[in-house]
């Protein structure tokens, strides 16, 4: 048995399923079609729930997300065992809409800072854990390294894994002491190192706590997958990891292949199965997608992910990372750190060189931008093989 014993998290209960305590790691996965095409919608929960998903995230981001919501929980809820959650970013308020058609809520502690300033995070924090209780459910809090609190990130400075750590702890300390037990947490981001890192350094101090493990933009498959499988091998050999999710950036009809690629990794590591990874995996290019959402501003946006890898593989051996995220709600900052950085927007592609902004290209045209630029962040950086 290769899953590490430890010592059993608290159980959260999230509609019908059972994270931590003890209880088989929970699969997840998150709809990426658009919340208000509420057909779309149903398929893609229907889609995910028969690949075995245990819980399954939608995005909310407005009241009109929230009509949809409630319509594709009423038409899913009788068919499916799965789990609803939600995502909220900025608009945290939401959680008052939201709760009553759901299992559960993710809230990113980064996220918030930019609406009623005048209220402090605590205030926030306890508004969405009072809706959580009245309307019983869980709650995630869902720390991205690429999104932190600015004020830890000011403290941190180069340590990022320190800030998104402290983060997380400071949120569960702040749900305790509100009497709130019922969360999770996660500490991801798109570099798997950073991931086990944190993971491990979280559970150092707070092991009581379930922990939902996730490596964020992963990308495509294959890369994607093994990105995953290396940071989820590390952890659950370690007994750490209640719940789990694989982040693919694939078709809306292949997200089944999420829940397939998760089951997959946790049946590997509880029989010892071990894929053993070069030492130099992950030196060359990097390519880092997000797995695309209901916020996904334009349905090219996979395609033009498939294209930009096909377009850099000549640079395959090169240390260059390419982000491509597919809307304005994490494009922007998720690419500050990569060498190019595409996001989309509705009609145009905005190209980045690290945190600058190159241009903003239509569609059909971004490829050729984007392969001049690698050319140029190849010969900038004088890079050798
Ligand atoms: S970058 Fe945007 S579209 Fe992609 S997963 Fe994140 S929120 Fe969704």
């Amino acid at each position: 048995m290769a899953l590490a014993r430890r010592k059993p998290t608290r159980a959260v209960r999230v509609g019908n399923v059972q994270i931590g305590g003890g209880a088989p790691i929970a699969v997840q996965s998150m709809a990426a079609t658009r919340t208000q095409d509420i057909e779309a919608t149903v398929r893609q929960v229907e889609l995910i729930a028969a690949a075995g998903a245990d819980i399954i995230r939608v995005a909310v981001d407005s009241t009109k997300d929230v009509e949809a919501l409630r319509e594709v929980r009423a038409r899913t809820s009788d068919h499916t065992r799965a789990a609803l959650s939600v995502d909220l970013q900025e608009s945290y308020r939401l959680i008052e809409n939201v709760a009553p058609f759901v299992d559960k809520v993710r809230y990113n502690p980064g996220h918030l800072h930019h609406h009623e300033k005048q209220k402090s995070v605590r205030e926030k924090v306890a508004f969405i854990a009072e809706i959580a209780e009245r309307n019983d459910i869980a709650l995630r809090v869902g720390v991205n390294c690429g999104s932190v609190d600015p004020e830890k990130t000011a403290k941190f400075g180069a340590d990022d894994v320190g800030a998104m750590v402290e983060s997380a702890l400071e949120h569960a300390q702040m749900l305790d002491d509100l009497g709130f037990h019922r969360y999770v947490v996660s500490l991801k981001d798109s570099d798997w190192r950073k991931v086990v890192e944190g993971n491990r350094r979280f559970v150092a101090v707070r092991p009581d706590v379930p922990l939902h493990l996730g490596v964020t933009e992963a990308g495509m498959p294959p890369d994607g997958i093994i990105k995953t499988r290396i940071a989820f091998e590390q952890l659950l050999s370690e007994g750490i990891g209640d719940t789990i999710r694989v982040s693919l950036t694939v078709p809306f009809d292949d997200k089944g292949q999420e829940i397939a690629a998760g089951r997959e990794i946790i049946a590997d590591v509880e029989a010892g199965r071990f894929r053993s990874v070069p030492a130099h995996f992950g030196e060359g290019l990097n390519i880092i997608s997000c797995p695309s959402c209901s916020r996904v501003e334009n349905n090219a946006f996979v395609e033009l992910a498939q294209d930009v890898k096909q377009m850099a593989q000549y640079a395959k051996d090169y240390a260059v990372t390419i982000a491509i995220m597919g809307c304005r709600v994490n494009g922007p900052g998720e690419t500050d750190d990569a060498d190019i950085g595409l996001w989309c927007g509705p009609l145009g592609v905005n190209l980045k060189r690290g945190d600058e902004v190159v241009g903003h290209y239509p569609y059909d045209s971004v490829l050729t931008h984007a392969h001049a630029l690698l050319d140029e962040v190849i010969a900038s950086k004088g890079l050798a093989k």
